[in-house]
């Protein structure tokens, strides 16, 4: 059975669909007077009138017209203008307030109308249709998130800061103005990603850039300084933050943060540095001839067979050994602050090295047992120095944060085509909110029972350092007051 031809709806339907549309007045052509004929609903809910208050009066008699509309688009006019027209006129955005009898005052609105000319049985426009929504929501949040562009444009010219943001999928990359500043050129200027990445060292690209963006993909979050070079050859120092933004499969689709400029604080850090370098080194000279002196004077002695200056004199000799390696730690720090911690490659068996550093320590304390567990033979490509160094570091800080006569175990193996070293100690342990810092330069535990014991914080930086130097991990497993164990990894 199919529904019987439109002609058969009762007429009263038309009226009802028009009177429950969105927002609709229909007005006859009668200019000026366009006169009402029909009101949706909506329209009389927004215009807060009546059907019987408006029907068959003016246009304007009914919507006196209100200042804070343009007389372009004024209804009158616009009305007009379709009867002159015959053509569809829409208004996307105009402001019209409306009277609060309430408050007594207007109320801000925005609205969006259309007009349509309808043709009547003679072929002339007898009728408009004028349809009408309150976009005053839409309106209100556009401007906020104009308001919220500009603040943070505001913000960020005051700090300096530059953003940008990349596309990771289609390597979209926009960036605002105060980037190309920094990077030496026009604000207006445009650059490619390469572009900017060009005035980046390889060497950077490669230590710096690269393992940031490794980083950032597991922890979200992006961070690094670097050097870069300006067109006029100038050299500045930038810090990039910046966090990254995953699918629902977790796969990296867009990074976005911030550059600034922090070529002043660098060059005083630079400045500090190069103090450090000069005063380790103006130091090491001294304190080299001080342990020959006391190393020929033990061989004298013992043969002489004074048991208390013989004590006196490991003694010194041990106290001269740590000044030695806290002056060699700041002649490294400053080393690896300024790139100049380089590291060379070549092959050699690490439980051999493991077994002469255990020696070495075991000759200045004495207090500790310390016990090797070598896996097979195995060969590596690294610095053997830098490594040792490491392991070393491992050791004495065993050493230092476990009781007296405890056992420390050190062990090698080789799992899934990485070599891995652990130093172990049964001593204090450290707090789950300190590990993750605890490769950071000069951060010591703060902890009463540790006050004591001498140290400056850089030695598991610099281990940290140089682990990461040869593509390798860094970790620490560890229960306060049980015990820690220090590890790293290098790939085969
Ligand atoms: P330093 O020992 O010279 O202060 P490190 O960088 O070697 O510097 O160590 C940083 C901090 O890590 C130490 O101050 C200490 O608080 C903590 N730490 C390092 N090794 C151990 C360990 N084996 N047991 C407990 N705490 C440790």
């Amino acid at each position: 059975m199919s529904a019987g031809p439109l002609h058969t709806l009762p007429e009263d339907i038309f009226r009802t669909v028009f009177e429950k549309s969105p927002g609709s007045l229909l007005v006859k052509a009668d200019a000026p007077r366009f006169t009402i004929l029909a009101a949706s609903d909506t329209y009389l809910a927004v215009t807060a009138t009546t059907r019987d208050a408006i029907l068959g009066r003016g246009f304007s008699e009914v919507f006196p017209e209100n200042a804070t509309i343009d007389d372009n688009i004024k209804a009158q006019h616009i009305f007009k203008k379709v009867v002159e027209t015959g053509r569809k006129i829409d208004i996307p955005s105009y402001r019209y307030d409306m009277f609060d009898p309430d408050t007594y005052t207007y109320e801000e609105h925005h609205w969006s109308c259309s007009n349509v000319p309808i043709i009547g049985t003679d072929g002339k426009i007898a009728y408009i249709l004028n349809t009408v929504v309150d976009i005053t929501k839409e309106v209100k949040a556009r401007e906020e998130a104009i308001e919220i562009a500009n603040r943070l444009r505001l913000a960020n010219e005051a700090t300096g800061l530059a953003t940008w943001d990349l596309d990771l999928v289609d390597q979209t990359f926009e960036y605002s103005p105060r980037m190309a500043e920094i990077f030496g050129h026009n604000a207006d200027e445009v650059l490619s990603l390469a572009a900017f990445r060009s005035q980046i060292t390889a060497d950077d690209m490669d230590n710096i850039i690269k393992p940031s963006f490794r980083q950032a993909i597991l922890t979200g979050e992006y961070l690094y300084e670097v050097k870069i070079t300006c067109p006029d050859t100038s050299v500045r120092w930038i810090k990039t933050q910046g966090v990254i933004i995953f699918d629902a499969s977790h796969k990296p689709i867009r990074m976005l943060g911030t550059v600034l400029d922090i070529t002043e604080s660098k060059r005083d850090e630079i400045r500090k540095n190069d103090f450090i370098a000069m005063a380790s080194h103006e130091l090491k000279t001294p304190l080299t001839s001080l342990k020959a002196y006391i190393q020929l004077l033990e061989k004298k002695i013992t043969k002489g067979g004074d048991p208390f200056i013989n004590n006196a004199l490991v003694k010194a000799g041990n106290q001269v050994n740590k000044m030695a390696d806290l002056v060699y730690g700041f002649l490294d720090l400053s080393r690896l602050e300024s790139g100049k911690l380089q590291v060379k490659i070549q092959p050699f068996d690490i439980n051999e090295l493991i077994t002469e550093i255990i020696t070495e320590t075991l000759l200045v304390s004495y207090h500790h047992q310390i016990v090797f567990n070598p896996g097979k033979t195995i060969i590596i490509n690294a610095d053997r120095e830098r490594i040792g160094q490491v392991v070393s570091n491992f050791l004495s800080n065993a050493i230092k944060y476990s009781p007296k006569e405890s056992t420390i175990t050190v062990s090698s193996g080789v799992f899934d085509n990485n070599v891995q070293v652990s130093v172990s100690d049964t001593g204090i342990g450290i707090r789950y909110k300190d590990q993750e810092k605890l490769f950071q330069r000069f951060y010591r535990v703060e902890n009463e029972n540790i006050k004591t014991i001498s140290g400056f914080g850089i030695g598991l930086y610099l281990a940290s350092e140089i682990i990461q130097r040869h593509k390798g991990k860094i970790w620490v497993e560890s229960k306060e007051g049980q015990g820690s164990t220090f590890s790293f990894s290098l790939p085969l």
